[in-house]
């Protein structure tokens, strides 16, 4: 293995969508480090892929705008395993107004939205057949991306740039003197290695807060789990069906190969304990997703599991995420936090880290939405069930354990 090197201009720490979207986007030498055997294996192997604009926060929603454009432009330059248009259906079945905020402003951003009501929800998806949903929002351009191609892309790109992918090596600690940040602790084969950097950039996912928390800086970020299904047997997805999303239930379906890939929105704070993020779907998660799916969508008859997985969404209090220079520690910047978003924004978010990180403005976000020391609540809305109505104020565990 070649040796580490003793400094570089800026070193990322993690290699999932977000670190390798601002190596991408940075266009210069950095020096990108990840603790498992290859990039992409965190929260951006475990997603559902749903490229999702009418989100319930402001900031998130310019990200995935901002996302979603590229994404189009990508495709029309001959990148078509990037992402692909699906539509997508976002039902509402007891809070009729949840997300009419959000239509504002993409309608005033030019996105096509239309309200739909009773047999038209079943006509864009069939999946509602014999639903009781009676409204929801058609989104007629929504999307569904590869997160692994993604991740080839962005390290094609960071590596064009000039950057280095050093992977199996994890970053023990920030290594901070004079009050700011100078550099990183490595776990390397021989020992504990300081290599010493201009800019640190915490891309860590569901790591970041710990990595922090060992330099004294307590940021809020929470892991939360969240399981997905795929069906076996069933009926199968025709060949172009939307995703169908109902919000305020929390339940999810899309088409995957012969089956469907589902979600019954589970949450539950999990830290992660070691390198790896993915765990199984419980019995409980398995129940919540086949019980939502017989009541909301009884069009995919009784459900059995080919496989099932879990994965960590990372989030600030806010369900914002936490972008660009901490001035609390000079030299580190963050593109975090990006919870269940990571793929509609990932690419905006690296986009904007690495424009404040060279100094530049970024019109089309406001830093202060953003930033890593803006005040968040102590108490947070929890979804244990993914219902909205059931949620349940967490302090949080806010901070990783000691
Ligand atoms: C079940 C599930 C469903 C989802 N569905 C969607 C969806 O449909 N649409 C959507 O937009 N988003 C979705 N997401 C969210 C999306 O996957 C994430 O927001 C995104 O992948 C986050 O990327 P990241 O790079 O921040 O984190 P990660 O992919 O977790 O990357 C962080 C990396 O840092 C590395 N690392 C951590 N600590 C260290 C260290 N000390 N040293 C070196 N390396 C380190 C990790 O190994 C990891 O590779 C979903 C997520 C989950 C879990």
């Amino acid at each position: 293995m070649n040796p580490l090197p003793a400094a570089a201009p800026v070193i990322i720490i993690g290699g999932g969508l977000a670190g390798l979207s601002v190596a991408a986007a940075l266009g210069g030498p950095a020096l990108i480090l990840e603790q498992r055997p290859q990039a992409g294996m965190g929260a951006t192997a475990e997603n559902a892929g749903m490229v999702r604009r009418l989100g319930e926060d402001p900031y998130e929603r310019a990200l995935a705008l901002r996302t979603h454009t590229r994404l189009c432009a990508l495709e029309a330059a001959g990148h078509s395993a990037l992402s692909w248009r699906t539509g997508a259906l976002l039902g509402l079945c007891h809070e009729p107004e949840h997300l009419h905020d959000g239509v504002a402003h993409l309608r005033a951003a030019g996105v096509v939205i239309t309200h739909l009501r009773g047999a038209d929800l079943a006509a864009r998806a069939p999946l509602l057949r014999g639903s009781p949903l009676a409204e929801g929002w058609w989104l007629p351009e929504e999307r569904v991306a590869s997160a692994s191609a993604l991740i080839d892309l962005q390290l094609a790109a960071a590596r064009a740039a000039g950057a280095t992918l050093r992977t199996g090596l994890t970053v023990r600690g920030l290594d901070v003197a004079a009050g700011r940040v100078a550099g990183v602790w490595v776990d390397a084969p021989g020992g504990p290695q300081r290599v010493a950097a201009g800019a640190v950039v915490l891309a860590a996912g569901a790591w970041c807060a710990g990595l922090a928390a060992r330099a004294g800086l307590h940021r809020h970020l929470i892991p939360v789990r969240r399981s997905l299904l795929l069906s076996a047997g069933g009926p199968p997805p025709p060949a172009a069906h939307p995703w169908v999303w109902i919000d305020d239930l929390g339940l999810y379906a899309r088409p995957e190969g012969e089956g469907w890939l589902l979600s019954g929105c589970d949450e539950r704070v999990d830290w992660p304990a070691g390198p790896e993020s993915a765990g199984e779907a419980t019995i409980m998660a398995q129940a919540l997703t086949a019980d939502k799916a017989r009541a909301w969508m009884p069009a995919l008859g009784a459900l059995s599991w080919r496989t099932g997985w879990s994965g960590l969404r990372t989030f600030a209090p806010d369900r914002r995420p936490m972008l660009g220079p901490d001035p609390a520690l000079p030299g580190l910047h963050w593109c975090a936090g990006l919870g269940g978003f990571g793929v509609s924004c990932g690419l905006a978010a690296g986009e904007a880290v690495a424009a404040w990180l060279r100094g530049d403005s970024v019109p089309w976000l406001d830093l202060a939405g953003v930033r890593p020391d803006r005040r968040t609540p102590r108490r947070w809305p929890l979804r244990p069930t993914g219902e909205l109505w059931t949620a349940r104020l967490s302090d949080g565990r806010a901070l990783p354990p000691a």
